[in-house]
């Protein structure tokens, strides 16, 4: 049936051919589609869903704050006080004491406010030269120019041209090709360093043991800006803490965040800024960079809703229950000849890795017809990223439907 939407990162053919997938509504850690068939979601929509379906906390909030006030600005010296009470708030969670809090409205936003507020700090304290940003193969950081420039997957950068002048790629899983690249191009023209804690979307790969201290470890020697981009696993998704960055203390420069922040109830993200960089911006010198929505007042509402939820019901817990439960029931997957790997053990996230990259897309329809809601991501895995609430049951549901669906 031909219709207007054109969807993000989709065959239009096939869509039009086959029909959407549409979803009409969702509780906790169950949706369902126009038909009022039930699925259980594997994957909390596009990784964000963390307290699950269907709050009408949430709604409330953002029902109450829209008719105070729906928003201002926050450019200059405006703000809504919704969003000044969340930015007070997410300061004492941040993994950097002292960080600043720069608002907008998604992650592809945070990760472009991040490369050009890498550039324009050396650019303020004298050092203009530190330009190149470099990313990681298989990583991803949202469609903005400054992320598809980023990000290591080279399908989605072909056919541009040159998105960004002085952009690297190094190993995703290799500190010495970090390294190398600095030998090779002298920290003295290097601004930062991007990584996932997790590689996500291209294709849920966990950081090798050790990595990621040692990847801090090179920019803090090299004075290189250290930016983890925790939008999939910032607020929770790690499991036990609120970031990655907490987790294995990175120490970042620079957070980039989005999705876990309200739940994906409405859109927003935000940057946290280790005072090191917000210093020469405080100092007389301003930022010329701000977004219309950035700290949107309805979109910090929900966030604080979001917050509040995962404080009482102790969600954090929960995703480090999710860690060993997916560990648990999915690892035995591993067994199947279709399957190659499973790789799990680090937060509420995991891969079922296909041997043939090829039936990924037709297995994720195939899983629905045993009830579940997936995802493909990087080649040939099928993403697993639940809600905080599924539970132990919901999760031997999944891989129950996953192995029958294996065949
Ligand atoms: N960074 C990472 C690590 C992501 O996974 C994503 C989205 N999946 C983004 C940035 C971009 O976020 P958004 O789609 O909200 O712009």
């Amino acid at each position: 049936m031909a219709s207007a939407l054109w969807h993000g990162f989709a065959d239009m053919g096939a869509v039009e051919k086959n029909g959407a997938f549409v979803v009409s509504r969702g509780e906790g850690a169950y949706i369902w589609d126009r038909e009022g068939t039930r699925y259980l979601d594997a994957t909390a929509g596009l990784w964000f869903t963390n307290v699950g379906h269907g709050r009408t906390e949430i709604a409330d909030a953002v029902a109450a704050q829209l008719s105070k006030i729906a928003h201002f600005s926050n450019f200059g010296d405006f703000v809504p006080e919704t969003t000044q009470v969340l930015a007070e708030r997410l300061a004492t969670i941040a993994p950097v004491a002292g960080s600043k809090i720069f608002f907008t409205s998604g992650g592809s936003d945070s990760v472009d406010t991040a490369a050009k507020l890498a550039r324009r700090y050396w650019h303020e304290v004298g050092q203009p030269d530190k330009a190149i940003i470099v990313g990681r193969q298989k990583a991803y950081h949202g469609m903005h120019v400054a992320g598809t420039a980023l990000a290591g997957i080279p399908v989605n950068r072909e056919g541009y041209g040159e998105l960004m002048a002085d952009a690297a790629t190094v190993g995703w899983d290799d500190a010495k090709s970090l390294l190398e690249l600095i030998e090779r191009v002298g920290a003295n023209k290097i601004a930062a360093f991007f990584a996932e804690p997790i590689i996500g979307a291209g294709g849920v790969y966990l950081p090798p043991e050790g990595y990621l201290a040692e990847v801090r470890d090179i920019c803090r020697e090299h004075d290189i800006l250290f930016v983890v981009d925790e939008v999939v696993t910032g607020f929770g998704r790690i499991g036990g803490e609120w970031f990655a960055s907490t987790r294995f203390d990175l120490q970042p420069d620079m957070m980039t965040t989005a999705k876990g922040l309200t739940s994906g109830y409405v859109p927003m993200g935000a940057v946290f800024i280790a005072p090191r960089v917000a210093e020469p911006f405080y100092a007389g010198s301003w930022w010329r960079h701000g977004y219309t929505y950035g700290g949107h007042a309805g979109a910090a509402a929900a966030a604080m809703a979001n917050l509040d939820i995962v404080e009482r019901e102790n969600l954090l817990g929960e995703s480090k229950r999710l860690e060993a439960s997916l560990h648990t029931h999915l690892q035995p997957l591993a067994e199947h000849p279709r399957v190659a790997e499973v790789r799990s053990g680090l937060g509420a996230v995991a891969a079922v890795q296909l041997v043939d990259p090829a039936e990924a897309l037709p297995f994720v329809k195939t899983l629905r017809e045993h009830g579940i809601s997936g995802r493909a991501a990087g080649q040939g895995a099928m993403q697993i990223s639940p809600t905080f609430v599924m539970t132990d049951d919901q999760v031997a549901e999944m891989a129950a439907g996953i192995l029958a669906a294996l065949g």
